[in-house]
């Protein structure tokens, strides 16, 4: 069903799950600050406890009711906070004790951001809760960039709010904030160098307690089937063989995606998903090759998926 934000928010309330659009990708969201509900995400995505799930607030003011802010930090986040949200970029700071230990899988510390989606602010406003909000996928697989993928991957699943294709495509850069700047935990749509312009590269190295992304995971977001990047596969036949490449696709394969035919990385991030879905769903396709593209800019993060989504078949 397409569900009204009224409807979905009224489920949120009474502890239950809702899919909804961000810009990054589709996110399945629970009341952040209700253990419970947050344990149906765990659930239904069938997601390790160890993963620590981000939760979406509404306004950078709600941070103060879920993080502890360390003296002097404040201006930092105040900074970040007017560059960069609404979106992409979640920071990772100490919790506060209203947010249950099963958000943050156990760490002492939360992952928070505005998203960038008039759906999903309104869903949070709405909820009248932050939302504690993975993507909405099965865990270890593809993420949805569409309503589309996440009925195919959650068909029990009975909310799920349709805000059309995901405008960036790829999961939040996500940084912590050590005394001296800032640190990646994961590559994602924001770089290094949008970051370095209002805050110092951390020279520190980071603590990781316990796993301190899931993103850190060496593999992830795979599709059902072998990919291996072009250059170290082994020997394939092509006509059973689908090639993901930037931008010219070569002839033979069972099925080509080419994701942006301008060479333009950030068309490239937001087609990723999708074209990882369309080769996982074509039957014709038994393996799937994927081109490397330049690691530069958001090439970075696209590398990061495709590297952990071709891990296992090495
Ligand atoms: P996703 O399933 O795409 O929403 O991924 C959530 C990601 O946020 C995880 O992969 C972690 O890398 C990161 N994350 C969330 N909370 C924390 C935290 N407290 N510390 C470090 N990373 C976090
Ligand atoms: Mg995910």
């Amino acid at each position: 069903m397409s569900a009204s934000i009224k409807q979905a928010a009224d489920i949120i309330r009474s502890g239950g799950l809702v899919a909804f659009p961000t810009e990054t990708v589709y996110g399945l969201g629970a009341n952040a600050l209700d253990s419970l509900a947050a344990a149906k995400i765990f659930e239904l995505k069938e997601r390790p406890a160890f993963d620590p799930l981000i939760v979406h607030i509404a306004d950078p003011e709600e941070i103060n009711g879920l993080a502890v802010i360390r003296p002097g930090l404040a201006q930092n986040i105040k900074a970040l906070a007017a560059k960069f949200w609404p979106g992409p970029l979640t920071i990772v700071l100490p919790k506060k004790a209203s947010v249950p230990d099963i958000v943050t899988a156990g760490l002492s510390t939360v992952g928070l951001r505005v998203p960038d989606n008039k759906i999903a602010l309104e869903l949070i406003r709405q909820s009248g809760c932050p939302l504690a909000a993975p993507s909405a996928n099965k865990f270890g697989r593809l993420s949805p960039t569409t309503a589309e993928h996440v009925r195919q991957q959650l068909p029990e699943l009975e909310c799920i709010l349709d805000g059309g294709s995901a405008k960036i495509g790829l999961e939040s850069t996500v940084i912590a904030l050590p005394k001296d700047g800032f640190a990646i935990l994961r590559q994602g749509a924001i770089t290094a160098e949008d970051l370095a312009k209002i805050l110092p590269v951390s020279r520190q190295p980071v603590k990781n307690n316990g796993l301190a992304s899931p993103g850190l995971l060496r593999s992830h977001y795979s599709p059902g089937k072998p990919l291996y990047l072009l250059g170290a596969e082994p020997p394939l036949d092509k006509s059973r063989t689908g090639c993901l490449v930037l931008q010219k696709a070569p002839a033979g394969f069972a099925r080509t995606e080419a994701l942006s035919p301008q060479g333009d990385l950030r068309a490239a991030a937001a087609n990723l998903f999708s074209a990882l879905h369309r080769l996982e769903a074509d039957r014709a396709v038994e393996y799937i090759v994927a081109e490397p593209v330049p690691e530069e800019g958001i090439g970075l993060a696209i590398m990061d998926k495709l590297r952990k989504a071709s891990f296992r078949w090495k």
